[in-house]
């Protein structure tokens, strides 16, 4: 059953939504109307009191009391395809407070139960490579990276916001940042540690007013070399972890200077890397890569054999519905 589970996935993208459940102190009415295995309806109220409902349609929909093993077991797969050498992209998408940051690192403070898809995939990788020993030999290897105003820096030297690294393409490593931070783990408790490193230096630079890390996308690549015993042979595999910038249209009329240009940045690499992953949905012969340093690095993660998963976000409460809508949109166009 897993075996069809990871074939299904091969080459393909899969769209999951995930609902925030209300925060506490948070009294607005509720634009989630109902949840369906995959289908979400929203309910838009509109001016003259009448109700409007709209259904959208994604491989599997986690409501607001889904929790993170839940989550978690249905990215379980795709993790596993690491080992035998594909390339793997997870991305979390939606607008800032949408839980981006919940599901892949988990909230303040984790504590098992309550870690991300980032921790509990690197447990995972150590898991199963340990029930491989005597036929492989795996080392893996983590870099954690920041793209802010299209800009790439190290985030596991905390001196990283100076050094502006470069992302190069050669024949044998593929894609790469050969300059960025290679860290080898071997434990669940060294990933713990780097982890932390790099979103303390995410949070450089941040004050309560201007929260940079929501609107910077961050990356943890996760290289996985295996040597197999009988064969003799090297098998490669690389798993992109990406917390993307928040997705919020920003007023243009409203801000200046900084904050205009940062909008922009985000602007153009979310919308570029929707526009890849909707040419590989629609199997189209020119996929355009080079117009974002996000989906330049992640060029050989996305489309191929490799395998896709987006997590799409919302926001339950009303305020939020003009952001709920347009993320909405822009998972079904690429799923
Ligand atoms: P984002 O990264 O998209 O800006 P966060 O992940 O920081 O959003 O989430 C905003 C707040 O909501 C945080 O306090 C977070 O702990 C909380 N939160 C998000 N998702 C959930 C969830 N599924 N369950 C409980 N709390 C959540
Ligand atoms: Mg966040």
């Amino acid at each position: 059953k897993l075996y069809n589970q990871v074939q299904d996935l091969k080459g393909s993208i899969r769209v999951y939504c995930r609902v925030r459940p209300f925060l506490p102190g948070q009294l607005s009415s509720n634009t989630v109307g109902s949840i369906d295995e995959g289908n979400i309806t929203i309910l838009t109220p509109s001016k003259h009191g009448k109700e409007a409902r709209r259904t959208f349609c994604f491989n599997k929909v986690f409501g607001p009391s889904s929790t993170q093993d839940e989550v978690f077991l249905d990215t379980q797969p795709l993790i596993r395809s690491v080992l035998d050498g594909y390339n793997v992209c997870i991305f979390a998408y939606g607008q800032t407070g949408s839980g981006k940051t919940f599901t892949m690192s988990g909230p303040k403070n984790a504590t098992e139960r309550t870690q991300g898809v980032n921790f509990r995939a690197l447990g995972d990788l150590f898991k199963l490579a340990d029930q491989r020993k005597g036929m492989f030999i795996y080392e893996i290897a983590v870099q954690m990276i920041e793209i802010y105003n299209e800009q790439v820096r190290d985030l596991l030297v905390s001196d990283g916001f100076n050094k502006r690294l470069e992302i190069r393409n050669n024949s044998q490593n593929g894609i790469n940042v050969p300059d960025a931070s290679l860290v080898r783990v071997t434990s669940t408790s060294d990933v713990m540690e780097l982890m932390n490193i790099g979103l303390k230096n995410r949070a450089v630079g941040s004050t309560a007013l201007n929260d940079r890390s929501s609107r910077s996308h961050s990356c943890v690549t996760v290289h996985v070399q295996g040597r197999d015993l009988t064969a003799g042979t090297i098998i490669r595999g690389c798993m992109h972890l990406v917390d993307l910038a928040g997705s919020e249209r920003v007023d243009k009329s409203e801000v200046t200077g900084e904050r205009l240009k940062e909008a922009q940045h985000i602007n153009k690499s979310l919308s570029a890397l929707g526009d890849v992953i909707a040419a590989l949905a629609q199997k189209s012969s020119h996929v355009p890569y080079r117009n974002s340093k996000l989906t330049q690095l992640l060029q050989d993660s996305l489309g191929g054999q490799a395998k896709t998963l987006m997590f799409v976000h919302i926001s339950p409460e009303f305020d939020a519905i003009g952001e709920t809508i347009s993320t909405l949109k822009f998972a079904e166009r690429v799923s």
